[in-house]
């Protein structure tokens, strides 16, 4: 990962985007995941459909390249460890939503429709957490 960053920060000081604003990193992150949610306009294929449609699969990669390039680049900025945020990050969720809580079965093709998640989400959110 942090070869990656080294890239990335390369990358930025080559082109002088090293002083990017953070908020415009911000923006351009969300319209790059637009870009993304874009080619899901109008349909709802199922994970399989969707891997196995060529032409969808080639727009997802270069759209989520860009969201991540972004969010690197973000992070490259502001000296921020992305492992460790993504890390840190997992750890909460995990204690948020025990695995043991939710049924994999129902959960697979509507998560977050189940009660449990519902109730738990409310309860962090009345706790301003
Ligand atoms: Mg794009």
């Amino acid at each position: 990962m942090k070869e990656f960053e080294s890239r990335i920060r390369a990358y930025l000081k080559e082109r002088s985007w090293d002083k990017l604003r953070p908020a415009d990193v911000a923006k351009s992150i969300l319209i790059e995941g637009a870009e993304l949610l874009e080619i899901f306009q109008w349909d709802n294929q199922e994970l399989e459909e969707v891997k196995s449609d060529a032409k969808k699969m080639e727009k997802i990669r270069s759209e989520l390249a860009d969201v991540l390039i972004y969010s690197f680049d973000m992070a490259v900025l502001l000296g921020i460890d992305v492992e460790t945020i993504v890390n840190e990050k997992l750890d909460k969720v995990k204690e948020k939503y025990p695995a043991q809580l939710f049924n994999k079965d129902a959960n697979a093709k509507n998560p977050g429709t189940e009660n449990v998640y519902q109730q738990i989400k409310q309860q962090y959110r009345s706790e301003g957490k």
